[in-house]
């Protein structure tokens, strides 16, 4: 059983009193801890739409969403609550620091809000800006800081409740490709500490370095497929060109091919001197006769 599952999950927008516009028409997957998933689509292909609903703040769609067993629209009010602050941790393309905090304050907000012990909060907050490596710049105010350094702020403070999932729109989008490199490398590691970690990109790039690729297009999930199994099929796929086989299978080819039209002579031989030897020896005409 998936411990997140999405069924049928379907969104229309209402772009007039009389319009809509389906922008998911029927996505199912099941996603498990330790995974780090790729959401990958075009821009407007309903990635953020998606990752809005499996994070709470979206709550009018239609389908299911199971997580370990429990389905959201079940939840009450207060349960809600309590996912979208403690049991998913959101992580956006521009970061969404508050600018008047200090780096270490927007790490602990999160677990401010869910009235954690103060000093629970600063010790935490130091932890997880260690495992970002961004604990040097806990004093610092985040227009001190550049977007990659932002960036592995806003993952600490997505980490800050401990939540199951992790859930990451464009996280590398702003950023120049050492940055995203990092970004990506922490993500992995969160994943493979056993959460859940989706990333959203429309960069085949940043979706190669997942361990899972769910492609969204027509409001469908057009194909899912693990990383490594995109490879080899590639690799199956590709078309070997004459000029790449090497002088040593050439020989070896045209060898076998020589075997097997010498085997085939010698069988048609064999059978041609069987049927002449029955003609000769029943043919009243042909049998030599002892006594001549
Ligand atoms: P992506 O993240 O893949 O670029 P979005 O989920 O942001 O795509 O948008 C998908 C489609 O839904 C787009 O055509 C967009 O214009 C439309 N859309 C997104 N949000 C809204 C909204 N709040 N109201 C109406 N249409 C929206
Ligand atoms: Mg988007």
């Amino acid at each position: 059983m998936a411990y997140l599952q999405l069924a049928n999950i379907k969104k229309e927008y209402n772009i007039s009193r009389t319009e809509t516009q389906s922008v998911l028409r029927d996505i199912s997957a099941g996603f498990k801890q330790g995974e780090l998933v790729a959401l990958l689509g075009e821009s407007g292909s309903g990635k953020s739409t998606l990752i809005n609903i499996l994070g709470g703040l979206d709550t009018n769609y239609t389908g299911s969403i199971i997580l370990n067993g429990e389905f959201l629209k079940d939840f009450t009010e207060r349960q809600m609550d309590d996912y979208r602050k403690k049991r998913v941790g959101m992580i956006f393309q521009s970061y969404n620091l508050i600018s008047n905090m200090s780096v270490l304050d927007n790490v602990k907000i999160a677990m401010k809000m869910s009235g954690i012990d103060e000093k629970i909060q600063t010790d935490r907050a130091i932890k997880l800006l260690k495992v970002v490596k961004m604990e040097h710049a806990a004093g610092k105010m985040p227009n001190q800081l550049s977007g990659g350094q932002k960036q592995r702020v806003a993952i600490a403070r997505a980490l800050a409740n401990n939540p199951e999932i992790i859930l990451a729109d464009e996280p590398t989008g702003a950023l120049d490709k050492e940055s995203a490199e990092l970004v990506m490398l922490i993500l992995k590691k969160i994943a493979e500490s056993g959460k859940l970690v989706i990333v959203i990109t429309h960069s085949q790039k940043v979706a190669d370095s997942c361990s899972r690729i769910v492609s969204i297009a027509d409001g469908i999930i057009a194909q899912d497929v693990k990383v490594s199994s995109v490879k080899s099929k590639t690799l199956r796929r590709r078309p070997v060109r004459a000029g790449s086989i090497s002088t040593k299978n050439t020989m070896a080819l045209a060898w076998n091919n020589l075997w097997r039209s010498r085997q085939r002579s010698i069988l048609v031989s064999i059978a041609m001197a069987i049927g002449i030897a029955a003609v000769i020896s029943y043919s009243p005409y042909l049998r030599a006769s002892p006594t001549m």
